[in-house]
């Protein structure tokens, strides 16, 4: 051998074992690669197949040598013959989105982007295809899945008739979606800054809503605020403007987002309320005035009639007629029962005229004091008022006091039982206490309602059952004052039960 020779035949070797180990490499990248690869040949049958497209397949790479895809892959046989025959026509690749679904995964439809690659010989005769498949249906999904919560936001915020705003800070561009085309007119949005949004702001809210952004931008407080603005029609609305700002990985301020929402309508309404809330407030007071002056000026001429009347009778009562003597005494009566009526009507315009005084009121100490004051109608009516463990609330005393004793006295006065019993108990329902007053008295028409709560309403003459009818309408007025709610229920003849409830943020337990 030519000593060039030995030369030769180990470069020779050396470059036949360096292409080996390249082919190796090469195979092995094939072979681990995540993207399916595979090479089909004119009758799409496989003649290579890398293991992630055998995975996808649902069989080993070895089942699938020889075989073509109808057998391999039938529900997708379809679509790749398509693509083949396209590509024996144009000689070009063809890419493209395959549904379908394999023998893996339960047969479920998956979704794969497909580049087939035409294989030609040296006369350009296409002799096979290269395939590469990447699956892609989770991301489909997701994007299908946004796709649709996109598609539903957007109804959602045209149907709710709300503007979203999106402020780049950054190049200080706005965009709007949604409801926006009443404010800014039809036709294309226009390119906004902060300025041109600002412009559509009534003059008079500018500040308020500047000093808004400004303490969103400064503090990362969330942005709210309630405006009027000017739209292209010059016509004026209300919006209730809220925000957010999106702050970069660095935690600079990048965008800011919210939603606009016309709220003119409720405005309207809003403002139109608070004005017959104020005359109405005016009005009450008013009445209230008229009620407590009248009543209170009234007092003393009546005073006085009923003194001189009272005269009358002790100097004349022996020298008139019994005609005369009973006039005198019919003055006598509807004079004494104006002063109760006009002292009640005075207790009752005091109620709300009352300022303060809510401190810890113990309703046991309240009953107690009431029993003792009335021992002698109890002792007379043999009446029994019985009472538990009652709670401790927030309340003003004297009213209390009065309210009770309002319950307790008509309870024994409308019953004809040789022994009126009342039961006093309160419940707890969430923060309220619910007071029940119950006795077994002559009860009350159902059908009465709300009646016998109205001021000088009653279901009884003076001759039957003595009383003004304020009674209740005091007992009512009190637990309003206390923010609470008085109903009762009653069966005629067996009883009634009032009940009341004082709503306690600052009520104590038992
Ligand atoms: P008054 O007792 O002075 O008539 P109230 O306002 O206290 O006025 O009561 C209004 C009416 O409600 C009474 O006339 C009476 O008919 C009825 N009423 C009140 N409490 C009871 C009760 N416990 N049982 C039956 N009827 C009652």
């Amino acid at each position: 051998m030519l000593p060039n020779a030995k030369k030769w035949k180990k470069k020779l070797l050396k470059s036949e074992n360096k292409a080996h180990k390249r082919l190796s490499e090469i195979e092995a990248i094939y072979n681990s690669a995540p993207m399916g690869l595979c090479v089909l040949d004119c009758d799409l049958r496989y003649l290579r197949i890398n293991k992630s497209m055998a995975e996808m397949n649902g069989f080993s790479p070895q089942e699938h040598i020889g075989k073509s895809i109808h057998e391999m892959v039938p529900d997708l046989s379809q679509q790749g013959e398509a693509i083949a025959k396209e590509i024996f026509q144009t000689g070009k690749a063809v890419s493209m989105e395959m549904n379908g679904t394999t023998a893996a995964q339960d047969g479920a439809v998956r979704t794969w982007i497909e580049g087939w690659y035409p294989i030609k010989d040296s006369s350009h005769q296409i002799v096979g295809i290269n395939v590469a498949a990447l699956e892609i249906t989770d991301i489909k999904r997701a994007n299908e899945a946004l796709k649709k919560s996109e598609e539903k936001l957007r109804l959602t915020i045209e149907g709710a008739g709300v503007i979203m705003w999106f402020w780049n800070i950054e190049n200080d561009r706005v965009e709007c979606r949604g409801h926006y085309k009443h404010i800014l007119g039809p036709g294309p949005i226009p390119d906004m800054g902060y300025n041109e949004l600002l412009s559509f702001v009534h003059p008079d809210d500018l500040e308020k809503v500047e000093t808004a952004f400004q303490k969103t931008l400064q503090y990362g407080e969330d942005f709210k605020v309630e405006t009027r603005t000017i739209w292209k029609d010059k016509s004026v609305h209300w919006f209730s403007i809220m925000g957010r700002v999106v702050y970069d990985l660095q935690g600079k301020p990048q965008e800011m987002i919210g939603i606009a929402l016309d709220i003119t309508n409720n405005k309207i309404v809003q403002l139109e309320l608070q004005e017959t809330l104020r005359k109405l407030k005016r009005s009450n007071a008013e009445l209230e005035q008229f009620a407590y002056v009248a009543s209170h000026d009234l007092q003393e001429p009546l005073r006085m009639i009923t003194s001189f009347l009272q005269l009358l009778k002790l100097r004349y009562e022996n020298q008139l007629d019994s005609d005369a003597n009973e006039f005198i005494h019919f003055a006598i009566d509807g004079a004494t029962r104006m002063q109760e009526m006009i002292n009640d009507l005075l207790t009752y315009s005091r109620i709300d005229r009352k300022r303060g005084d809510f401190k810890e009121v113990k309703i046991e100490d309240i009953l107690q004091q009431i029993t003792f004051e009335y021992k002698l109608l109890i002792q007379e009516k043999n009446a029994v008022i019985h009472f538990g463990e009652l709670p401790v609330i927030t309340a003003d005393y004297t009213q209390m006091v009065q309210l009770f004793q309002n319950l307790i006295s008509n309870s024994i006065k409308y019953n004809d039982q040789p022994c009126p019993t009342i039961h006093i108990t309160a419940e707890k329902q969430d923060n309220d206490w619910i007071f029940k007053v119950a006795d077994n008295g002559i009860g009350i028409d159902p059908q009465q309602g709300d009646r016998i709560f109205k001021i000088f309403q009653r279901l009884h003459s003076p001759d039957e059952y003595e009383g003004t009818g304020i009674g209740l309408a005091i007992v009512k007025r009190i637990v309003e004052r206390h923010g609470g709610r008085i109903w009762y229920d009653s069966q005629p003849g067996k009883g009634s039960n009032f009940y009341f409830n004082i709503p306690g943020r600052l009520n104590h337990e038992i």
